[in-house]
């Protein structure tokens, strides 16, 4: 950066959506500057790696939780078969899935985000998990350089904050680390206010004060980094909104009709693989179960910038605001996201105490913005 006394924060909210910037105008006063952004198809397990890398799903490969198995070997997931044993009462228990999923993590060295939810165990041998690594801490993600590792690279300073740790202690351990360490580039995570809206909607009473909060915690990083009179840009950004759901549906009976097929149920998505003749019967089966989504095909999905395959030779999309209940992923929630592009929830949030260029309007262009800024290009 040659002036040493230039420091960037990047501030990742989960759920800092385009609705959620309006609401939070107020708050931000500290960051005058903002902007929505265009936003991707999938979950923050697709926007988090856009962000970092700056390429879209179909680059960096990352779009769900899960994907389906490719190529030879087992599935990372085959051990957990024994899940399968256990009753259905037993095997969807939390804690259960918490001990399976710290046993997977340690026996296949995985260090990314493992959560197995409710997916059934049968269908564990033809699926896999796609975030192996710690993406914050990975030099690429899905064969993409994220600005972080740049930034490592081309030895600048970096904190980036440990995804892992509960939201207070990560809050307190970055301040903390800060005030001792000014480093160049500063990369916090948060994720209660996802959290919060999922579980009450939009309109919930909790969302305020957990907004205030971010903010808080924020300005205070910024204080910290500011000292000694340094230059400090901070840029804050989502990676998708929240749609307040109105609608439960059910898949279990299409489930039933499509015995042979491989189909996964996120909250969202059904998403299906087969031949051209098994998808013709699975859109059959979706149109007369009447489920209010949009059916996207190969091409489609192509157009949308999706992993091609590896998360569905197609997608029955749920329109926003219904989800999947039960699905792989859960039940009932107050909130939801992972809609199709053109949808309200599926617009991210960018602010910034400092101009944001003109060009900076999808979170595909956040790394650029980044990388330019700490001198990276
Ligand atoms: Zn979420």
């Amino acid at each position: 950066m040659g002036d040493i006394n230039r420091k960037l924060l990047v501030v990742f909210v989960d759920a800092f959506g385009a609705d959620q910037l309006q609401r939070l105008e107020g708050l931000l006063g500290s960051l005058p500057n903002r902007k929505p952004l265009r936003g991707i198809v999938g979950y923050t397990s697709a926007a988090l790696p856009t962000i970092l890398t700056g390429e879209p799903p179909s680059v960096h490969g990352r779009m769900c939780l899960f994907s389906a198995h490719e190529g030879p070997g087992n599935s990372v997931l085959q051990p957990l078969r024994w899940l399968g044993l256990l009753p259905r009462f037993v095997h969807e228990r939390r804690r259960v899935r918490r001990i399976a999923e710290l046993l997977l993590s340690k026996a296949a060295g995985l260090t990314g985000y493992v959560a197995l939810h409710r997916v059934p165990p049968e269908h564990f041998h033809w699926l896999d998990l796609p975030e192996r690594d710690d993406m914050f801490n990975a030099e690429t993600v899905g064969g993409a350089r994220t600005f972080l590792s740049d930034a490592r690279s081309a030895g600048l300073s970096v904190y980036s904050s440990p995804w892992q740790t509960p939201e207070p202690t990560r809050w307190e351990q970055a301040l903390s680390s800060l005030r001792t360490h000014s480093p160049d580039l500063t990369f916090l995570y948060c994720a209660e206010l996802d959290a919060v809206m999922h579980r009450e909607g939009n309109r919930g009473p909790e969302a305020p004060d957990v907004m205030q909060r971010i903010v808080q915690n924020i300005d205070r990083a910024r204080e910290e980094l500011m000292r000694g009179g340094a230059d400090l840009t901070t840029i804050v950004v989502g990676d998708h909104g929240m749609a307040d759901v109105h609608t439960d549906v059910d898949p279990s009976d299409v489930l039933t009709r499509l015995p042979n097929m491989r189909v996964f149920v996120d909250s969202t998505m059904m998403r299906f693989w087969g031949d051209n003749h098994q998808l013709d019967r699975a859109r059959l089966e979706i149109e007369r179960a009447d489920l209010p989504g949009q059916w996207l095909d190969h091409r489609m999905l192509k157009e949308r910038e999706v992993p091609a395959e590896r998360y569905g030779r197609a997608i029955l999309m749920l329109k926003e605001g219904a989800i999947f209940s039960p699905s792989f992923l859960g039940g009932h929630v107050a909130g939801m996201h992972g809609y199709d592009l053109a949808t309200p929830s599926a617009k991210a949030a960018l602010a910034s105490d400092k101009p944001i260029p003109a060009g900076c309007d999808s979170l595909a262009s956040i790394a650029k913005m980044i990388r330019e800024q700490l001198g990276l290009t």
